[in-house]
């Protein structure tokens, strides 16, 4: 029996499995976050596409996501903190990584911003360019300007 990588101490099958295969979407940003590092920690690389935001896919950066899932060795999440809803389809989800590179043992330490559209959870990814300006759309096609909407949850205001 395998066992999940996301830290719910359940076997995989029963676990993030059924969101990789997408037989089931997760119920909240931090399943979601979850879900992620499991994909990370087994190279399904696809899994992290799909679940950042839409407007977001295409500008990934691909290949070195794929090289930094599989020039580490993940050892184990765990979330530090989980607020599930800030204002209405926001989330965020404080989380502790830790991995084994070349250098030794390692610790990712990030507060991720997490949006909802329609029922599903996506991640906004804080790295990818470009940003829409402030006063335009915003990029989870809520029809708000970026600044009142997503904006601030990226640190961008
Ligand atoms: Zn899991
Ligand atoms: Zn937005």
């Amino acid at each position: 029996m395998v066992m999940c990588p996301c830290g719910l101490l359940q076997p995989y099958a029963q676990c993030c499995q059924r969101l990789h295969d997408s037989s089931q979407a997760a119920a909240s940003a931090e399943q979601l976050m979850r879900s992620r590092y499991a994909a990370f920690a087994l190279g399904k690389i696809d899994y992290i596409v799909q679940t950042t935001l839409p407007a977001q896919q295409y500008l990934l950066d691909v290949q070195a996501i794929t090289a930094w899932s599989q020039q580490n060795q993940w050892l184990d999440l765990s979330i530090v903190s989980s607020q599930p809803a800030i204002k209405p389809h926001h989330a965020k989800v404080e989380f502790i990584a830790r991995f084994k590179d070349q250098q030794g043992e390692q610790q990712h330490h990030e507060l991720s911003s997490f949006v909802q559209i329609d029922t599903r959870w996506y991640f906004l990814d804080p790295t990818v360019q470009p940003m829409p300006g402030l006063k335009s759309a915003c990029l989870c096609g809520s029809g708000q300007k970026f600044k009142r909407c997503c904006a601030p949850f990226l640190g961008l205001t």
